[in-house]
């Protein structure tokens, strides 16, 4: 893909690879763990409502991780991308940490929910969060104790997939970055490109089940390709 020229709208959709440069883990499909879980005790509906201590311990732990990680040269490199580009520009993340927005980018969307933020089942207000939730604190807004992690779950909708699907039908060139694809409905979004005639490129640290998907595919460690792709388009 050397000649970027023609290229307005971009929707670039990240996922695990991108923030594990940064010391933040996510659940890996090969082993069905998330740090040494069993991702249905501590990513679903029924592993809630089973153990619900286990599951905002869990959460409280990675909250500590989000906060104690730093943006990598990558969330950098996308954050002035995205302050530079004039045109449509989305950043789709599977990723639940801020890392994007504390490297500066502000048109993030998270699909799969925000480790800092606390959604009340009581009333269905959302709240930046940064402290436990294990110790049952009321909701700011209506006062139940029925605050739980903001974050997707499996067999749970992701978010936001209506402004998603229109962004990707609107681009010109539709990037993955550290992401294995393997998991619907992101594992959706290449082909959805495809069909509305974006260009599409994989930046991964491996061949993915999705590769054969993409125009191109980069591989290499997302702290170095994506300040490279970065530089092109902004040459
Ligand atoms: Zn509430």
């Amino acid at each position: 893909m050397r000649r970027m020229h023609g290229i307005r709208n971009i929707v670039i959709l990240t996922g695990a690879g991108i923030s594990a440069e940064s010391g933040l883990c996510t659940f890996r499909a090969d082993d069905g763990l998330w740090e040494d879980h069993r991702v249905e005790d501590v990513a679903s509906p029924a592993g809630f409502r089973r153990d619900p201590g286990l599951v905002q311990r869990f959460y409280d732990e990675r909250r500590k991780n989000i906060m104690a990680a730093e943006p990598n040269a990558a969330h950098l490199a996308l954050a002035k991308l995205d302050e530079a580009w004039d045109g449509e520009l989305l950043i789709v993340t599977q990723n639940i940490d801020d890392l994007n927005e504390r490297a500066g980018a502000k048109r993030v969307l998270h699909m799969h929910g925000e480790g800092l933020s606390a959604w009340c089942l009581a009333c269905g207000a959302r709240h930046p969060w940064t402290g436990t939730l294990l110790d049952g604190p009321p909701c700011p807004v209506c006062g139940e104790v029925a605050l739980r992690p903001d974050i997707v779950w499996f067999g749970e909708m992701p978010y936001e997939m209506d402004r998603i699907f229109n962004a990707i039908t609107r681009a010109d060139l539709f990037v993955s970055i550290g992401t294995s694809g393997a998991v619907y409905p992101a594992a959706g979004f290449v082909q959805q490109a495809k069909s509305a005639r974006a260009r599409t490129l994989e930046l991964n640290l491996e061949r993915s089940q999705g590769s054969a998907w993409f125009d191109e595919t980069r591989l290499g460690p997302a702290s170095e390709l994506v300040p490279e792709w970065v530089e092109e388009m902004l040459r």
